[in-house]
């Protein structure tokens, strides 16, 4: 029996998936709760930033149970220097739901908070086995390349509205977990953004780009305008403190909650009280189209931290030890800068 493009790309993904999909802990004795903490930990997240943190999490919370009845602090604590820190509490949330009314479908996972369809899809095809696709930025681009879409798309929504029916009628019903992990598993370690690996992809005989050499224009964005962002800070410390303020900076980083700890902003008002100070280091972060540039900066003048933490312009700021701050939740820019400052 002749087999369809769909039945002979499904049989051929799924057959170099049994034999090189890499290991990995959630993939190791596999678990409902273990997929939805993956799933949270590698939204906008690449696998070997995840792997220390997801250890790290199944040590402080083995299951949902655990999960719901941890603290926010501790939970942003575990999740500090991941980014995107919406992901953590929604993921508490979930758990706190999950363990009063188990949730076992993709449309019950949808109606949790901070869950869209890609994790909803991911989640219950690889837990429940429920034939539905899963849409990310490898799946848009593996299918773009295998059907050689070459179509602008404005934005990813745009580029979803066309490539969500294309991936459900790819999808294999019969297995569709392990067809959902093995296409997401080709985009991320075979047919990748840069460098596509087409010599050695199982799927090749398949591939229309492939075989009409336009892999390098599938997909096509238009290109989105990046704007360029200036802030500064302070680095304030004496001999064993310094200071630290919960991010004020949420309108700006919409991804940051208000909690976490990042160096003070150099408003001012604190300028009029310290003065603008000698540059020391200048960090740099990305967060969607916006690129930021920080510049630190370090008082010229001989600071007794205890008195300045009293006064109005500096009334929200923490002073910590350079040992406290193990235990303290950082944006993960500012963690990494503070180690290096502090080096
Ligand atoms: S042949 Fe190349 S472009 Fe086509 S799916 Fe494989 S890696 Fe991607």
């Amino acid at each position: 029996m002749q087999l369809t493009l769909e039945g002979k790309f499904q049989s051929s993904l799924l057959d170099w998936y049994s034999k090189n999909a890499r290991i990995l802990p959630w993939r190791t004795n596999p678990s409902l709760y273990k997929t939805v903490v993956s799933e949270f930990m590698l939204q906008q997240t690449q696998v070997k930033a995840v792997l220390p943190y997801f250890d790290r999490w199944m040590r402080l919370f083995p299951n949902f149970k655990v999960l719901s009845e941890a603290n926010e602090s501790t939970v942003l604590m575990a999740w500090s220097g991941l980014g995107y820190y919406a992901r953590a509490k929604c993921l508490h949330e979930c758990a706190r739901v999950f363990v009063k009314t188990p949730i076992d479908s993709y449309q019950g996972w949808l109606n949790c908070k901070g869950i869209g369809d890609y994790t909803a899809a991911a989640i219950a095809s690889i837990a429940f086995n429920e034939a539905v696709a899963v849409v990310d930025g490898n799946v848009i681009r593996v299918l773009c390349r295998l059907l050689n879409i070459t179509e602008p798309f404005k934005t990813k929504d745009a580029a979803l509205k066309i490539i969500r029916p294309i991936a459900n009628q790819f999808l294999s019903k019969t297995d569709p977990g392990k067809y959902n992990e093995a296409l997401m598993e080709l985009g991320a370690i075979v047919c990748t953004k840069q460098k596509p690996c087409c010599e050695d992809c199982p799927v090749k005989s398949c591939c229309k780009s492939c075989q009409n050499d336009t892999v390098h224009l599938c997909p096509c964005f238009v290109q989105v305008k990046r704007t360029r962002c200036k802030m500064q800070r302070y680095w304030i410390r004496d001999t064993d403190t310094f200071l630290l303020e919960p991010s004020t900076v949420g309108k700006v980083f919409r991804n940051t909650p208000q909690g976490l700890l990042e160096l003070p902003a150099m408003t001012f008002r604190r300028m009029s009280v310290l003065g603008l100070g000698e540059l020391i280091f200048i960090g740099k972060r990305s967060i969607g189209t916006k690129d930021f540039i920080e510049q630190i900066y370090i008082p010229r003048k001989k600071i007794n931290l205890q008195s300045l933490i009293l006064l109005p312009e500096f009334s929200n700021c923490v002073r910590v030890t350079f040992d406290q701050r193990q235990h303290l939740a950082f944006t993960g820019p500012h963690k990494r800068w503070i180690a290096k400052l502090l080096q």
